[in-house]
């Protein structure tokens, strides 16, 4: 298994691993197609290697399911969404807009630029397309190693 770079995901896969999160079950890979509107094929190609990289397994009559792996990243990649979506309505956007901007460009953002963001923002709670979860890296100082 190579594990995946999270800069390395194309905005397709992105797309799609933010879909399986908001589903929160399995989803079958003619599901997902139907919602983006894509070949299915299209699906299957990025599913499978979506799990090469252990962020997904996908189940002949199951469907595709997150790993806990995919899950902690699909975390990442809402968060990444709605903190970008809160700077662009900070700057004159409205909420629908800022959405769809961020969709433009979302998938080129670290990790490391979207935790620093999230920090100097006081790690907000709330998005505007729903809340914002911190569990996953940005709150290192909260939730790391207390060594003193
Ligand atoms: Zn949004
Ligand atoms: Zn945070």
């Amino acid at each position: 298994m190579e594990p995946c770079e999270v800069l390395a995901l194309s905005p397709r896969k992105v797309a799609y691993l933010k879909f399986l999160h908001g589903k929160n079950r399995s989803s079958r890979t003619g599901e997902i197609a139907a919602y983006f509107r894509v070949d299915p094929s299209t699906v299957t190609k990025a599913v499978n290697e979506l799990a090469r990289c252990g962020l997904v397994v996908h189940q002949p009559y199951l469907g595709v399911t997150l790993t806990e792996e995919g899950s902690e990243c699909a975390e990442f990649l809402v968060r990444r969404h709605r903190i970008l979506g809160l700077i662009l309505t900070h700057y004159g956007l409205s909420g629908e807009e800022a959405c769809r901007e961020v969709e433009r460009f979302e998938s080129y953002v670290s990790r490391d630029a979207i935790n620093r963001m999230c920090h100097s923002l006081g790690h907000p709670t709330r998005g505007i397309c729903g809340s914002i979860s911190h569990e996953y890296g940005c709150c290192g100082e909260e939730h790391g190693d207390e060594k003193v």
